[in-house]
């Protein structure tokens, strides 16, 4: 059976890209099969795995408009997952699917197809509620939420509650919660600590109990085309998706 996540959260720069492309790699790791689909127009996900964004080749744009079957697009990375590579064509598929019938189910179809082919599918979405995001959230299983225990988090996460139960009640029942994650974590700031505790008190056992901290060497790898854990396996980043890999495994 094949678990599908739907890396999500509509603010920009709090760890959903990373996330997806260092928990594919643990999972790999682990001996899972993995697809990463990028469903992000910057294309961050592609490069952070090793593959140029720039390249002529097939991209999650095709599949979404249906011009290319998934096996034209699947490359297998460095890393041992496989990626369907994104860049700024996707803005371009977006604005054509929303003339479309059925828009929001494009990328459910297209994986529909490959059931049971991987044991994780991860989508990597974009900063943003839109179609993409939906198409993401309508082939999903779960939603993983990353977040940063700052003042303005929780805010943020109502309007994503509002789009997840407002799929849930239309195109995807079976979507649920799978976990919020805490990312770039700083155990000595007090805030950091007063927002994660609501976040366990309103949330609790959703909340992953493996916590992301802040680490140079999980900034630092993307530019390198790696996961931390090729970029450096030691790492404090590389070990903390290690652990996030053994408890989604777990749970
Ligand atoms: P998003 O995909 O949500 O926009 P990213 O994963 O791209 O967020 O992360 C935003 C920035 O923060 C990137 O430059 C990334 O390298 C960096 N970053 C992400 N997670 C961590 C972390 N745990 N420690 C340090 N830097 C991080
Ligand atoms: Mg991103």
């Amino acid at each position: 059976m094949t678990e599908t996540l739907a890396i999500t959260n509509q603010k920009g720069g709090v760890g959903k890209t990373t996330t997806c492309v260092n928990l594919a790699a643990s999972l790999a790791r682990l001996g899972r099969s993995v697809l990463v689909v990028d469903m992000d127009p910057q294309g961050n996900a592609t490069t952070g795995s090793g593959e140029d964004k720039h390249a002529d080749v097939r991209t999650t744009c095709d599949v979404l408009l249906g011009d290319a079957p998934l096996d034209d697009v699947v490359q297998r990375v460095e890393a041992g997952f496989d990626l369907l590579p994104a860049n700024g064509d996707l803005t371009v598929a977006e604005v054509r699917l929303m003339e479309e019938e059925g828009r929001e189910y494009r990328l459910q179809q297209a994986l529909a197809d490959a059931r049971g082919r991987w044991d994780y599918v991860l989508v990597d979405c974009p900063p943003s509620l839109n179609l993409l995001t939906v198409n993401g959230l309508v082939a999903a299983d779960g939603v993983v939420i990353p977040m940063q225990c700052e003042y303005y988090a929780l805010e943020g996460l109502t309007a994503l509650m509002r789009t997840i139960e407002s799929i849930q009640r239309g195109p995807n029942p079976r979507l649920r919660i799978a976990g919020l994650l805490r990312t770039m974590f700083d155990a000595r700031n007090r805030l950091a600590g007063d927002v994660s505790e609501q976040l366990t008190g309103y949330f609790g056992d959703r909340v992953y109990n493996t916590v992301i901290p802040r680490n140079i060497r999980l900034a630092e790898a993307p530019s390198f085309g790696q996961p931390a854990l090729l970029y450096d396996a030691s790492s404090r980043g590389a070990v903390a998706y290690l652990a996030l890999a053994g408890e989604l495994l777990r749970r």
